[in-house]
């Protein structure tokens, strides 16, 4: 399942991207060129805009009505049924949404901190911006997040 969100739900994509949906932020306010956009490239279109919901368009739609994001989250998640085991979180980059790959630790040498390369083992990068993540504190808190907010009222 792909996701294009309007420019008022940037914390949103970033969130999908963190539990690895494919999602791109639209820059502007919903309108016909951004549902043009989801019908090309068959994405689901999410947007706060209540008015969108009368626009001609083939595809899915959904009109969010929380403005908390992880309440957002939620409605997405249980709207769509998106059992975890669809989830993937941290397979995404954040940036640029491309899905990370895997790169050999000696390759990462001079491009990490020398604390991060002697303590880590993991590394990925990103096809898109060449960036270098691994497992850190962040994943950490975020998936604390995802479990508070979440996991814990799914039965
Ligand atoms: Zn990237």
């Amino acid at each position: 399942m792909k996701f294009l969100t309007d420019c008022s739900l940037g914390m949103l994509a970033k969130w999908l991207r963190i539990m690895g949906f494919d999602t791109l932020f639209y820059e502007g306010s919903a309108d016909r060129s951004l549902l043009t956009k989801a019908g090309r490239e068959g994405r689901v279109v999410l947007t706060r805009k209540r008015d969108m919901a009368q626009r001609q368009f083939s595809g899915q739609m959904m009109i969010l009505v929380s403005d908390r994001v992880e309440n957002q989250l939620k409605e997405v998640i249980d709207g769509f049924s998106l059992e975890p085991a669809s989830w993937h979180p941290f397979s995404r980059c954040l940036r640029c949404n491309q899905v990370l790959i895997g790169i050999e630790k000696d390759k990462v040498k001079d491009r990490v901190p020398p604390y991060t390369f002697e303590s880590q083992d993991c590394f990925m990068t990103c096809p898109g911006c060449r960036g270098i993540f691994w497992p850190g504190t962040h994943r950490e808190r975020a998936e604390k997040w995802i479990r508070l907010h979440i996991q814990t009222d799914r039965p």
